[in-house]
């Protein structure tokens, strides 16, 4: 069956007299439930079964009314609804012997159906009752004629709307719901099946009792094997078995069944036995264990009473016999139980979901809160107002600190204001401010009254007025302060990226990442984005992209430019497909002329925005790739109808393409690349050359919903800050046996995932494996080299390291990645240089302390705890208080390039493990509570958009 738009169907306004009362509305758009209680809809569905016997019959006459109609008009849910259809003006049904009804609802994913109709004695009507699906919120048919022919409403299915049914929102979480509960009872279907088979089969080689050594070990009261679905008194024999000590008091009993079929279902307590022989053979302890109806085996394993040590009978585990019902009745019983058991443990997880969405929800708008207040906090140095939050339609005081300034020299200081940046017509002349007083720094001055519509004040402040004077307008961004209570809302701005990567449907690097996260960061804050990308041949298979809309096409450049459309991650994405075959490749680089396509790219991407008539504001490319866009449109474009848009071009690799990114460098209004400290590094680029002035740094983040211990599929026992320590144990576990180390031991596990090129520091990372395990750690690292030598050389390592404390493996391996930033204790970042580098802020996210060299964006990120408690407190809290808003470091770094640098950072990391645990743990939640995600990068690049704009 075609699924196609919905329509409503054309049926008539007719019905039984007593259900067009106030009952029944139709909700139309907006199926809100709130209107509907349970008398309302119990009335409406009587009406409506009266309806139908109430037959409109006039209906059933006029040649001039509608062919197909239903009764009552708008079907309600869970109800009858009788349906109609005049043969005689369907091409389908006209001559056919038998008419069928076929239907379903909610576009066609529940309840399909198809249903003989019969004749209206002495009409060319035919006419079916339907039991409306009480999950209905739309109904879907067609008719058809002896099996054959449909007959449809002009080519679509007839949908009605339903009444008091859910809504389509509600009907996704019922979907849920019924998908849980299928899952639930296949679930419980094959354990029961599995036990019935034990039961059965019987367990080769578990008796009633358990031997071992000549000495009984465990046994039942009675000695006789226990029956399931009774409570068993279980003793075990202690007699030479050191755990828990000789003067334990309690142990602990861990119990399953039918081999751990349903995992560990009780904790029990074992005590000493009283009454039983005790000697050197004997030494019974004892717990009442419940047995589980249909267990035809107990399986148990002891531990000591702070399960640190374990007996789990050299790896066989305990087991005992039990006897179990052979009757088929009593095991449907069980399988019923067995699925309102598993449905049950679904629905909590279901709503445990739904609660962690919900407080995620609540974290994320916290955050992005604290990012402004940050923002505004370290603004609040050198201006600040009162009220703090300025209110519209009130005075507003300013105050100014110019020693923070370098208007630090000026005797006076004058103020110059304005609205809505810049925009408002009112404006606020410059106005001399009040000197502070003895002992006072801040100049302050007051706006008589901040207009009803303005959401935004801003600011720069002279020296003097007029010829001469000398300004702080804050680097040429001014200084800008929202506003509580405007009429009006500030004016979105339109961006377009033009990029050759974007994840995830097109990603080779970070750059994907990038555009992707900045897109998405700035439409959050209100902002219109689109994105321009080749459309590779890759993207026809590709499962991570939907549907593709035809948008437009064009000739231009000796071909057909075709353009399709779809929704990536939220964002509008338009693909340029050349019909000259420039992009049937199936990747995004490798072919040798890379560079004349991606330029011809950025042209046909300018030229559509020319061509569908589209003004952005900013038009945002990226690295060498899609750096030709800067050039291009001012000189083809811009002076050509693509007039309105400023260029901003933003570095991710500053080793491609030089030339390229000089020029775009040139052509742009503003040049940012990916972490203030690598911007400052890099200043000095030919590249940048004499553009140092509109060329700033803003770190990348990561997206803190893919970057998740809490939901992470690939973390074993989720977790989060508050419960870190036992999610990362179980990680550290995991990843031991998966890396081939085993023990339990407690050693710190050191990690490196990385490429491993020139770049990240291979000299350092081949020393810290060394030292690590010298100081008693365990190395691990993912990564490979894609320079044979380099590849080669920790191939060496490897062996050399071979044993219980290290562990490599050398793939691109994202899963992998995921458990090592969550089964890690540190992670070691060690890179020459580094524009901003993720792994340190994944790993913080996951509670892995980073260990870093201090360059670019690593600097940026990772504060010393011993030497950086100031600058951590300013740039992560807008503070210059430490000791009074709290100490916010979060990692260990060093500055030089040599091993004893590496080792004065590591070895500190390694002695706050060894000796002081407790601190130790508190900094891994610090990291594990930052805010690395894009919510302040965002601010901004919005702020930086605007600056471009002359706001
Ligand atoms: P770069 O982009 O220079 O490689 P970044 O730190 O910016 O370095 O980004 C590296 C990203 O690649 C991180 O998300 C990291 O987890 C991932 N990564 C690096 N090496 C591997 C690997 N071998 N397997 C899986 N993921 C890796």
């Amino acid at each position: 069956m075609a699924r196609t738009a919905t329509r409503a169907v054309r049926t008539t306004t007719t019905g039984g007299g007593r259900r067009r009362g106030s009952a029944v509305r139709r909700r139309g758009g907006t199926r809100g439930r709130a209107s509907a209680n349970a008398a309302d809809e119990t009335t409406a569905r009587a009406d409506a079964a009266a309806a139908v016997r109430d037959l409109a019959k006039t209906q059933l006459n006029g040649a001039d009314g509608p062919r197909v109609f239903t009764v009552p008009a708008v079907p309600v849910a869970g109800a009858p609804v009788r349906v109609f259809a005049d043969v005689e003006r369907a091409d389908a049904l006209r001559s056919a012997s038998e008419r069928t009804l076929v239907g379903g609802y909610n576009q066609w994913k529940i309840g399909s159906f198809e249903k003989a109709m019969e004749r209206v004695e002495g009409t060319s009507w035919v006419y079916v009752d339907v039991d409306v699906d009480e999950r209905a919120y739309e109904m879907s048919f067609v008719f058809r004629g002896d099996g054959q022919a449909y007959e449809k409403d002009e080519g679509q299915d007839f949908v009605a709307a339903v009444d008091f049914g859910p809504t389509p929102e509600e009907f996704v979480e019922i979907l849920k719901v019924v998908a849980m509960e299928d899952a639930a009872r296949a679930d419980a279907n094959a354990i029961v099946d599995a036990e019935m088979a034990f039961a059965r089969d019987g367990v080769a080689g578990v008796g009633a009792t358990f031997e071992k050594y000549g000495r009984l070990i465990c046994k039942t009261s009675t000695g006789d094997a226990g029956v399931a679905g009774s409570t068993e008194r279980v003793f075990w024999n202690k007699a030479l078995n050191p755990i828990g000590g000789d003067d334990a008091e309690k142990l602990i009993m861990h119990v399953g069944f039918n081999g751990w079929m349903r995992g560990v279902e009780e904790k029990l307590t074992l005590v000493r036995a009283t009454g039983e022989t005790r000697d050197e053979n004997n030494d019974w302890w004892v717990a009442d264990v419940p047995i589980r109806p249909s267990a035809s085996v107990l399986d148990f394993v002891i531990s000591d009473e702070d399960e640190m040590a374990w007996d789990n009978n050299e790896n066989a585990d305990y087991r005992l016999a039990m006897d179990v019902t052979s009757d088929e009745s009593t095991w449907e019983v069980l399988r019923e139980l067995t699925f309102e058991e598993k449905r049950a443990e679904a629905l909590r997880a279901l709503v445990e979901e739904k609660q962690r969405v919900a407080r995620r929800a609540e974290e994320a708008a916290a955050a992005k809160a604290k990012a402004i207040e940050v923002g505004l906090k370290q603004q609040a140095f050198i201006i600040h107002t009162e009220p703090k939050v300025p209110e519209v339609g009130k005075p507003l005081k300013v105050f100014y600190n110019k020693n923070n300034t370098h208007l630090n020299w000026s005797e006076e200081i004058y103020l110059t204001g304005g609205f809505n940046r810049w925009a408002h017509e009112t404006a606020v002349a410059p106005m001399k401010m009040t000197p502070p007083t003895e002992g006072e720094e801040f100049f302050s001055a007051t706006v008589p009254s901040v207009p009803s519509d303005a959401w935004m004040v801003d600011f720069v402040f002279s020296s003097g007025v007029g010829e001469g004077a000398q300004y702080d307008n804050k680097g040429g961004r001014d200084y800008h302060i929202p506003t509580r209570g405007s009429a009006a809302k500030k004016p979105p701005l339109h961006v377009v990226h033009v990029a050759v990567e974007m994840a995830p449907i097109a990603k080779v690097g970070g750059l994907a990442d990038v555009v992707t996260a900045i897109g998405r960061a700035i439409q959050d804050n209100g902002h219109l984005v689109e994105v321009i990308l080749p459309k590779y041949q890759f993207f026809n298979n590709s499962v991570l992209l939907g549907a593709r809309e035809y948008e437009t096409h064009f000739d231009w450049a000796g071909t057909t430019i075709r353009v399709e459309k779809c929704k990536v991650e939220g964002l509008q994405c338009f693909f340029i497909e050349p019909q000259n075959g420039m992009f049937q490749t199936d990747s995004v680089y490798g072919r040798n002329d890379d560079a004349e396509r991606f330029n011809f790219f950025c042209n046909a991407a300018l030229e559509f925005l020319l061509r569908t008539a589209r003004q952005p504001d900013i038009l945002h490319c990226h690295d060498w790739s899609s750096a030709e866009v800067a050039r291009a449109y001012w000189d083809h474009y811009h002076h050509n109808g693509l007039t309105k848009p400023k260029v901003a071009f933003t570095i991710h690799n500053m080793n491609y393409g030089q030339a390229k990114l000089g020029e775009a460098v040139h052509h742009s209004q503003m040049t940012t690349t990916v972490s203030p400290s690598y911007a400052g590094e890099v200043s000095g680029s030919p590249v940048i050359g004499g553009n140092g002035g509109k060329f700033t740094g803003i770190r990348n983040g990561i997206d803190p919903d893919i970057w998740d211990p809490e939901t992470d599929a690939f973390v074993p026992v989720k977790y989060n800050a508050e419960n870190a320590e036992k999610g990362k144990a179980a990680a550290r576990a995991e990843l031991r046996s998966r890396l081939g180390m085993t023990g339990w031991d407690d050693k710190p596990i050191v990690g490196v995932v990385s490429r491993l090129t020139a770049q990240k520091g291979v000299h350092l990372i081949k020393h810290a494996a060394h030292h690590t395990i010298s100081r008693g750690g365990q190395f691990v690292l993912l990564g490979s080299a894609p320079d044979p030598k380099i590849q080669g050389d920790f191939n060496g390592l490897a062996n050399q390291l071979a044993g219980d404390n290290s562990g490599f493996f050398f793939a691109f391996d994202e899963p992998l990645s995921h458990l090592m930033y969550a089964g890690c204790d540190i992670i070691l970042v060690p890179s020459m240089f580094e524009p901003c580098g993720l792994t340190q802020m994944i790993s913080m996210r996951y509670g892995a302390v980073p260990v870093v060299r201090a360059t670019g964006g690593l600097r940026d990120t990772v504060f010393d705890v011993d030497n950086e408690k100031e600058r951590a407190a300013w740039e992560i809290a807008g503070s210059t208080d430490w000791e009074k808003d709290g100490d916010m470091t979060n990692g260990f770094s060093f500055e030089g390039t040599d091993e004893g640098s590496l080792n004065y950072a590591l070895d500190r990391c390694l002695d706050a493990f060894y000796n002081d645990r407790v601190w130790f743990r508190s900094l891994q939640k610090r990291c594990m509570l930052q805010d690395w995600s894009w919510n302040k990068p965002a601010l901004e690049y919005e702020e930086l958009y605007f600056k471009m704009l002359g706001q």
